[in-house]
């Protein structure tokens, strides 16, 4: 059994990781805040997948630093969790700017969005996450300082009123999404490069695992590290979720080590099954097989129906389903597919055989 520790030194302290015990303890892992930066990989090495994604923007970089130009701004879109902002802060340390961090709902109000973009360097990088939810007011605030490094602010009222042009230093925008269609036409236009992420392969996220047992000192074999893997739903942030859940059960039930068994039984005790799916995903396919004879139907029915947000389900429980195979989506609502049946071990109804 191989044991594989590959610590890149992405800000763990020292002391932590030559501990006689390789575990780090759970409590350390659940309360510690900076969890998610200590395995955010920092440069393309260590971002695991979405090869072609990281070969355009090599080149892109190399090309903005030879023609000592800022980037373009870019937008990255896909279901959550799956690496934008991480990207985004690989390409900001590549290119040895800081980076801004927002979301569009903080940016609610004119000075918000006026505020960080006077606040910015030459070359820094600004990131706006759900950059659909931004308020029309915000975009034309952005248009201008997208295109011409601008701001154009009006002072005094109705006849009286001036428009001042303020400039802005260059800066790169990087937006990210989870759902292109909704941005307005005129803001998904101004962005330079836009790219959707994929959901990662089994071997890419089984990479990603091991390379976060390496950093927090977790022992796992390889075999292990794919068992975790193939219940991630291609989700590089749920493997990392996953392999602290399973390391808690290592810990505290077996020796520590996480295999092939230890992963399994493990997620089989968290109700996660072979596809990825949760209590959560298997009761909005159960629902509708139940209730609604296998669908069509709407999402805020199956929204209302198992009290969940229809933003949750949308962009959380749906696109793997959907990736997966598992649900439909047709002008009438969701419908559960041949195989999301299978997956639950029911018959659909037209193998279920008639009465008349
Ligand atoms: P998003 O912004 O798309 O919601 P994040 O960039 O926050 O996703 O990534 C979620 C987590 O997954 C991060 O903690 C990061 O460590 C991990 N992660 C994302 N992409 C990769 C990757 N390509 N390789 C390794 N780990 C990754």
């Amino acid at each position: 059994m191989a044991i594989i520790s590959d610590n890149e030194g992405l800000g763990i302290k020292k002391g932590s990781m030559q501990k006689k015990n390789p575990i780090v303890k759970p409590e350390n892992i659940e309360y510690d805040n900076t969890f998610e930066n200590s395995i955010r990989p920092k440069n393309f090495d260590s971002y695991i997948g979405q090869s072609a994604l990281k070969e355009t923007l090599k080149i892109t970089l190399e090309a903005a630093k030879l023609r000592e130009k800022p980037l373009d701004h870019m937008l990255f879109y896909g279901p959550p969790g799956l690496g934008k902002t991480t990207i985004a802060g690989v390409i900001a340390a590549q290119m040895g700017v800081e980076m801004r961090i927002t979301s569009a709902p903080a940016l609610e109000r004119p000075r918000d969005i006026i505020g960080i973009l006077m606040s910015l360097k030459g070359g820094e990088i600004l990131f706006i996450d759900e950059i659909h939810r931004l308020n029309k007011v915000a975009e034309e605030i952005l248009y201008p300082a997208m295109e011409d490094f601008t701001l154009d602010m009006t002072t005094g009222k109705s006849q009286t009123a001036k428009t001042l042009r303020v400039p802005l230093p260059k800066f790169t925008l990087i937006g990210a999404t989870t759902k292109a269609g909704e941005l307005s036409g005129p803001l998904r236009d101004r962005f330079g490069m836009i790219h959707r992420l994929e959901f990662y392969t089994c071997d890419e996220l089984a990479q990603v695992v091991l390379r976060t047992a390496g950093i927090l000192d977790i022992k796992i074999s390889e075999e292990g590290a794919y068992a975790i893997a193939r219940r991630s739903r291609g989700t590089p942030r749920i493997a990392n979720r996953l392999i602290k859940r399973v390391a808690d059960f290592a810990l505290v039930k077996y020796d520590g080590v996480i295999d092939e068994t230890v992963a399994n039984e493990s997620l089989d005790i968290l109700k996660i099954d072979e596809f990825g799916l949760d209590t959560t995903d298997r009761a909005l396919l159960s629902l509708i097989i139940d209730k609604y004879d296998g669908g069509p139907v709407g999402i805020e029915t199956i929204a209302a129906a198992l009290s969940e947000d229809v933003r949750t389900i949308e962009d959380v429980c749906e696109p793997y389903l959907l990736q997966a195979g598992l649900l439909q989506r047709t002008p009438r609502g969701r419908k559960v597919s041949p195989e999301g049946y299978r997956h639950l071990g029911m018959k659909m109804p037209s193998e279920q055989g008639r009465l008349f």
